[in-house]
């Protein structure tokens, strides 16, 4: 198979990666999120299939004693999260190039996987204080869990040195364009 291009979208839970790729995917249209795979509930607005596949815990398991993942975290306790191979060799089959919205550890995971292939970005929000009431305002899930996500930022800060850009979202519509000119840099 030959292999095409990758995207690496990493960042703290608030941090605007989901909006960025909905951005990015609808002015660039050769690129095509990797659906991953997710133990955790599924939210109401959320489909299987299109903005993850929603496996029960044994499902998962089976697929990694399988060897079907590129990369597999549990990114939150008892919630693990993880990288089809089959999903990379659809989207590259297609000719199109690969988005991931990923955890930071998961990011780094397919970076080294893909050295020449992959441009990653980790996706930055300087406030805390910015984080959580996006988190409040998404009206996602209870404050013990929001508790939990804010909890891992500062972990997943410490990783933002080992990707190839660190990109602040302070500004959506100023990231979105600056996001735009990095990627086409990348891409042509
Ligand atoms: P959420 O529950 O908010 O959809 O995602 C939680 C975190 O898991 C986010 O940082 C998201 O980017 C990350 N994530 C989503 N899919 C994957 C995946 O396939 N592998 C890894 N390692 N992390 C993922």
């Amino acid at each position: 198979m030959k292999k095409g291009k990758i995207i690496i979208l990493s960042g703290p839970s608030g941090s605007g990666k989901t909006t960025i790729s909905n951005f990015l995917r609808s002015k660039i249209s050769c690129l095509e999120l990797s659906i991953s795979c997710t133990t955790r509930k599924k939210r109401k607005h959320e489909i299987h299939g299109i903005d993850y596949y929603f496996l029960s815990r044994k499902n998962f398991f089976s697929k990694i004693n399988k060897c079907q993942f590129l990369e597999w975290e549990e990114v939150y306790q008892k919630q693990f999260y993880g990288t089809l191979k089959s999903e990379l060799h659809r989207i590259w089959k297609n000719n199109k190039i690969v988005l991931f919205d990923i955890d930071v550890k998961g990011g780094l995971n397919i970076k080294k996987q893909y050295p020449n292939h992959s441009y990653s970005i980790f996706l930055m929000v300087q406030s805390i204080d910015i984080l959580k009431s996006r988190l409040i305002d998404r009206k996602d899930e209870n404050m013990e869990k929001i508790k939990m996500r804010l909890k891992r930022v500062e972990y997943e800060n410490n990783f933002s040195h080992l990707f190839d850009v660190i990109v602040s979202n302070n500004n959506l519509l100023e990231t979105q364009k600056h996001m735009l000119i990095l990627i086409k840099q990348f891409l042509y």
